[in-house]
């Protein structure tokens, strides 16, 4: 038997200090409602923004592709796993980009792994905005570049680093273009400005943005009329697009050289069928249906004026469906989760390492379906509690 007694430590830190995970069951219904351990609660926990998991359209052809082709696509891609299904979604997302390629990822997550570990290597210096995506981080580990944080937003920080990242082969700036945790967005102008006078990639992230920013629904590199500037622009299928997945459009070069260099992808089994089908379908909506997420920004930025205005602390800019209430102590922060839970809302509470230590949060995020009376609820919910 092997003898586990030295992960008793950690896992009794962990409690100590309020940072156990405990993982529950939950199971999505439609309309941003959600079953946890018997109860009804309205979920303003999920990334499912347009509510597009639970759509008759993007659920039947999910079927109607898993029906023909499987549940799985038996293989990586450069074996025999890349289906129709896959091909006209790659061709799909390049065109809503607007970019000349696109490859497909098994997630938002490996997508970054990939793309990070190809582009950069040990001659190269990787800088990142310190808020950045855990993925984005591993991806710089990953690659053996020289990796530098910069301060959140510090244009003036990045600047000055660039300027002393003299010597090596590639100089890459990477940024999420909506942070995951706070919900405020990256100045992307600014970024490309730096990008292109420094001779540097730019790398962004848009797994919160796509499908929600840009009157296209493209992203904020839409929304801030800089998506020719952009280097690498990836994203993901499991937010917006209700699915799961990642990917990447840009050049053809750059995908091409992608499916050659990108390991997560090149060595992971493609995704099934029916997610490129259901993910097509969410994309065909997105494209259609605009009112969804001008809908969602205007109720969100409706909660976000209220929430404010009674003294709670956002942290920086909160721009989209993602409001975070800094509460600072992660104890804390449980206990009011836990107070809206038993009053029907299931909200997170994020604790470090998700976020640095003394920042725990609520993360609240809205859906085209909570995005009207049901946040409006919430806050009345969350306001008595005084927590400013
Ligand atoms: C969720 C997220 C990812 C990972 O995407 P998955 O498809 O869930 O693996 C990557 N980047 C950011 C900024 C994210 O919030």
């Amino acid at each position: 038997m092997t003898n586990w007694a030295w992960l008793k430590p950690e896992l009794d830190r962990l409690h100590e200090q309020r940072l156990f995970r405990r993982v529950r069951e939950v199971t999505s219904l439609p309309e941003a409602w959600c079953l946890v351990e018997g109860r009804r609660l309205r979920n303003f926990a999920g990334n499912d923004y347009l509510n597009l998991s639970h759509d008759p359209r993007v659920i039947e052809a999910a079927c109607v592709a898993a029906q023909e082709a499987g549940t799985g696509s038996t293989a990586s891609a450069l074996v025999c796993g890349r289906t129709p299904w896959h091909a006209a979604l790659e061709t799909q997302l390049a065109q809503f980009k607007g970019e000349e390629a696109a490859i497909l990822f098994p997630t938002g997550y490996a997508a970054n792994l990939g793309t990070l570990a190809a582009l950069a290597g040990t001659e190269d210096i990787v800088l990142c905005d310190r808020l950045n995506h855990a993925s984005l981080v591993d991806g710089c580990r990953l690659s053996g570049a020289k990796f530098r944080v910069y301060r959140h937003d510090d244009l003036a920080g990045l600047e000055a680093q660039l300027h002393k990242a003299t010597g090596f082969r590639r100089r890459l700036i990477v940024t999420d273009s909506v942070f995951s945790m706070d919900g405020d967005v990256a100045p992307l102008p600014e970024l490309c400005a730096l990008a292109e006078r420094f001779d540097a990639l730019l790398i962004v992230d848009e797994a919160h943005a796509t499908g929600v920013f840009g009157t296209d629904g493209h992203g904020i590199a839409e929304a801030q009329g800089v998506a020719g500037r952009v280097s690498v622009s990836i994203g993901t299928l499991s937010k917006a697009l209700g699915g799961l997945g990642g990917f990447v459009a840009g050049s053809t070069d750059l995908i091409d050289y992608l499916r050659n260099h990108a390991r997560p992808q090149m060595f992971s089994t493609a995704l099934p069928p029916a997610q490129c089908a259901a993910a097509s379908a969410a994309l065909r909506i997105i494209q259609a249906e605009p009112e969804r997420r001008q809908l969602l920004l205007k109720g969100s930025a409706r909660l976000a004026q209220s929430l404010r205005d009674a003294g709670l602390n956002l942290g920086g800019q909160p721009a989209g469906p993602i409001i975070p209430v800094l509460l600072n102590d992660p104890a804390k922060a449980l206990a009011v989760a836990r107070e809206l839970e038993s009053a029907g809302y299931l909200v997170a509470a994020i604790r470090p390492p998700t976020v640095p230590q003394g920042t725990s949060r609520l993360r609240i995020t809205l859906t085209t379906a909570t995005a009207g009376a049901s946040s409006q609820a919430l806050a009345g919910q969350l306001l008595p509690m005084n927590l400013a």
